[in-house]
């Protein structure tokens, strides 16, 4: 193709450059083709199959049957697609039936739902704060949690990890400078699996008249009985920003914030990434509805997850976990790689999470439990580290 070879060749020698210095660092990425067969199971490139220990659908309901039917059938009554953004002719009547699940489920007046958790994000804290503000953030929150501060323009002040006292040393010093304070968290972090002190923030931003906002991403329908961390903390009522991805343990698409009714109709009247963008599809709607529906009433569904997890790291001699996930701090990116393509020859997807999704020199295995592995493949899992010595003291 002639159009091709016209391509300016200072574009291409920027993009070879750009990825020739991240390849010397082990920092480039690749996608493969992961056809999923099943809940856990995988085949990645065409490969032999592989246990998942690495993806977010915590409860497996992104292929469990009824989830799929409920897909099937939205789709079938309101089409593949929304054909408009939610605000002209896209709003579906699932959405109204979603919307309210959510706000039952984590315990608000009202929820309202996005294109997805990054859109959520990028939306949400522009609409409640702009120059004047002050954002204090949590240093290890989510990529698009940067991103939404950033397009707020508000100050931005971290502090180090889940350490409270930090953030009332700032609002002392800073609280009375601004008008309107967030305080944003991730409800479970997820590269470390551990849970925000939100107990502990909710009182203090409570104080200092500060909005305490959680992204509960890896929280929803597996910690708190499945209603997400502001549950598990007991801060239910701190937390007046709650929110959330459908991608996870719920198995389909899309974002929320879970809120009060006035501020979930600025959301909608005000966020961009709300309005100027087309509606989900009724499938991923449908499918959200029914995954909710089962979260909301079998217990020993949400329970399973963080249980493997458990057995897991006892057995590997890691700190006991309160979520679905463990990371097994490695070092370089190289020995990171090393790990995981160990683990693919015997078997086991686990990805190799590197810089700069995690610190420098903390590049890890993340192994992730669904409530859909089976007892012997958490077995043969554990057996697979040791042999390849990976693990924590014992
Ligand atoms: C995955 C994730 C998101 C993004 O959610 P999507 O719906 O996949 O866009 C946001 N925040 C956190 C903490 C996440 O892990």
């Amino acid at each position: 193709m002639k159009r091709f070879e016209q391509a300016p060749s200072s574009l291409d020698a920027f993009a070879t450059t750009k990825l020739d210095a991240l390849e010397a660092k082990n920092q480039r990425r690749c996608l493969v083709t992961s056809a999923r067969a099943g809940a856990m199971s995988m085949h990645v490139d065409g490969g032999p199959e592989l246990i998942s220990f690495t993806d977010n659908d915590y409860l497996g309901l992104s292929t469990h049957p009824d989830v799929v039917e409920a897909a099937a059938a939205a789709a079938h009554r309101f089409g593949a697609g929304a054909g408009a953004s939610r605000l002209v002719t896209g709003n579906h009547p699932l959405y109204t039936e979603l919307e309210k699940r959510l706000a039952r489920i984590k315990g608000t007046e009202d929820a309202c739902v996005f294109g997805s958790g990054y859109l959520a994000n990028v939306g949400i804290i522009p609409t409640l704060v702009g120059k004047n503000d002050l954002i204090i953030a949590d240093e290890l929150v989510h990529t698009c949690i940067h991103a939404g501060m950033q397009l707020s323009r508000a100050t931005v002040r971290f502090f180090p990890h889940s350490e409270v006292t930090h953030v009332h040393d700032i609002l002392k010093a800073e609280r009375a400078k601004h008008s309107r304070v967030i305080i944003v968290v991730d409800g479970v972090y997820s590269m470390d699996g551990d849970i925000a002190p939100l107990k502990e923030l909710g009182l203090l931003a409570a104080d200092y008249d500060a909005w305490l906002m959680n992204d509960d991403a890896h929280a929803l329908g597996t910690i708190g009985g499945g209603r997400g961390s502001a549950h598990a903390c007991g801060a239910e009522g701190l937390v007046p920003l709650q929110m959330g991805t459908l991608s996870k343990a719920v198995g389909s698409y899309g974002g929320y914030l879970a809120a009060s009714k006035p501020v979930t109709d600025l959301m909608r009247t005000r966020a961009r990434p709300f309005i100027y963008t087309t509606g989900l599809p009724p499938a991923a709607v449908g499918a959200a509805v029914k995954a909710l529906d089962l979260i909301e009433h079998d217990r020993a569904l949400v329970t399973r997850p963080t249980m493997l997890a458990q057995r897991f790291a006892h057995a590997m001699g890691l700190p006991k976990p309160d979520t679905p996930i463990v990371p097994l701090v490695i070092g370089t990116e190289a020995d990171a790689l090393n790990a995981s393509a160990n683990l693919a020859d015997v078997g086991f997807k686990v990805i190799a999470f590197r810089p700069p999704t995690v610190p420098e020199g903390t590049s890890r295995l993340r192994f992730s439990f669904s409530a859909s592995h089976r007892d012997h493949d958490v077995e043969r899992l554990i057996a697979a580290c040791k042999k390849l010595g990976l693990g924590g003291i014992s």
